[in-house]
């Protein structure tokens, strides 16, 4: 038995792990290949570099993403703290000096005497002891392989190509009907009808939109395994209409006929709160997804919990291999963390980070390991990613379609989301904060 826990990646699942684990007097080697060797998107020799946009998105409890904080603020996340020292005016969202960030978070780990540093590149799991892997969405080619190997490569993704998920209850299901194709098999898909004229001005809109700029890695992989959906709309106008939004066999009860197109979306998750696009996976802007999808009759008013990505990501089928607490469920000593487990974002790598910390330690002390239930976003997380119910698993943003919903009814959506957001802090604050 080793007398340290080891991590790999001082990324922000990382670095919040190996805090999280040396605060409770454990030593951490924690495993960094920068500046030796950098992934095509990270630039900064210190720790916990933001790759994209500065923002930790929404700081309010109206939010998930602002619950998920303030649930790390009360468990004394170090992301959290840094980015809250570090903040920049940002309205309700909490965005940051990303150079600072990262020198702050740097600097709190240098300064930590459980922590001591090891810069390389790692390219095999440790055997012996206890390890957390937060090696991120750009894992090294060496230690893809090797992880590979331990979980079997048909579980390891590289890709991710994912269409945009709305909440159901956003569904104007005054417009949209629920049906299956020539009437076969249950009901499961909501459909939302076009007429021509309807159709013809979202396909120009589609074809005509703003796509996200692609980085040079990623221009080789994109259009392998599927296609966007505005490059396929670019193909002739009547693609799509023999593709993803063929009419065939789904007859509207509005028209008592098929209408002229149709987009379907599928059952996301078990309590059916909410909704994938299907087959639209995109590289659209964010904004410009929404205004474009909202085009589409039944879905004005949509919710997006998240948005269609294309890009390169290196992610697990977590559902098949790992526990609520971030453990592989062949072997429990070895914890995976951040983006890498299928979470999408900052906060919510982070927010991985803290639970495989924590429970590494609870480990290596002998104590027992703390789950968090679906009343908490931090839960609501780690019950996703490690939910045996999902068949085709895709990286999820925190929403609080994934938590436990509220006994009471409230009509209001603000406030229905700030009771459930203080529901889960007044449970953090009795329940778990003095546990352990
Ligand atoms: C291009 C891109 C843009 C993104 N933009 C955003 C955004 O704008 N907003 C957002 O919320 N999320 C964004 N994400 C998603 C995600 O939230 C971030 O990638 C986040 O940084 C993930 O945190 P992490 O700790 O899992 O990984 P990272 O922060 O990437 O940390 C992983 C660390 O592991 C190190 N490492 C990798 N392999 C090895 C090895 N073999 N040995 C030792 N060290 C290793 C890396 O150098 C890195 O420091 C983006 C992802 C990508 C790929």
């Amino acid at each position: 038995m080793n007398d340290f826990i080891n991590v790999i990646g001082a990324g922000l699942a990382g670095c919040e792990a190996s805090w999280q684990i040396a605060k409770r007097g454990i030593k951490v080697k924690l495993y960094e290949m920068k500046p030796v060797s950098f992934s095509p998107a990270h630039h900064l020799d210190t720790f916990a570099e933001l790759v994209c946009s500065n923002s930790f998105r929404s700081d309010q409890l109206e939010n998930a993403v602002g619950l998920l904080k303030e649930e790390m603020r009360l468990l004394d996340s170090l992301i959290i703290k840094c980015a809250d020292e570090t903040r920049v005016p940002a309205g309700g969202a909490l965005a940051v000096d990303r150079e600072k960030f990262s020198k702050l978070v740097t600097d709190c780990i240098k300064a930590n005497d459980n922590i001591e540093i090891v810069t390389e590149e790692v390219t095999d799991i440790p055997k012996e002891g206890i390890t957390v892997v937060a090696s991120g969405p750009l894992t090294s080619e060496l230690l893809s392989e090797s992880i590979g190997q331990l979980i079997g490569e048909q579980y390891l993704h590289f890709f991710d190509a994912a269409a945009p998920i709305v909440t159901f209850e956003s569904i104007d299901m005054t417009k949209a009907f629920r049906a299956a194709r020539y009437d076969r098999g249950t009901k499961d898909y909501i459909n939302c009808p076009m007429t021509k004229e309807e159709y013809e001005n979202f396909w120009n809109e589609l074809t005509n939109a703003q796509l996200a700029d692609v980085k040079d890695f990623e221009k080789e992989v994109v259009f392998e395994g599927c296609m966007p959906v505005e490059t396929m709309a670019k193909r002739g106008i009547d693609t799509l209409r023999f593709g993803p939004l063929k009419p065939v066999g789904l007859i509207d009860p509005a028209l008592g006929k098929e209408a002229y197109a149709v987009v379907q979306l599928r059952q996301d998750n078990e309590e059916g709160t909410l909704y994938n696009m299907v087959g639209f996976q995109t590289r659209l802007k964010w904004p410009e997804q929404k205004r474009v999808l909202r085009m589409i009759p039944g879905l004005e008013n949509a919710e997006f919990v998240r948005y269609g990505v294309m890009h390169r990501n290196t992610f697990l089928n977590s559902p098949k291999l790992i526990n609520s607490d971030y453990s592989l469920i062949k072997s429990p000593n070895i914890y995976f963390a951040g983006q890498i487990t299928g979470v999408e974002g900052y906060v919510e790598s982070a927010s991985s980070g803290m639970l495989a910390g924590i429970n590494s330690a609870m480990d290596f002390l002998g104590k027992e390991r703390i789950t968090f239930p679906k009343i908490t976003a931090i839960g609501a997380l780690s019950n996703y990613i490690s939910d045996k119910n999902i068949k085709n698993f895709q990286p999820m943003n925190v929403n609080f379609g994934l938590m436990d919903s509220l006994n009471a009814k409230i009509k209001d959506k603000r406030k229905r989301y700030y009771e459930i957001s203080m529901r889960s802090l007044e449970f953090i604050k009795s329940e778990i904060k003095g546990c352990f």
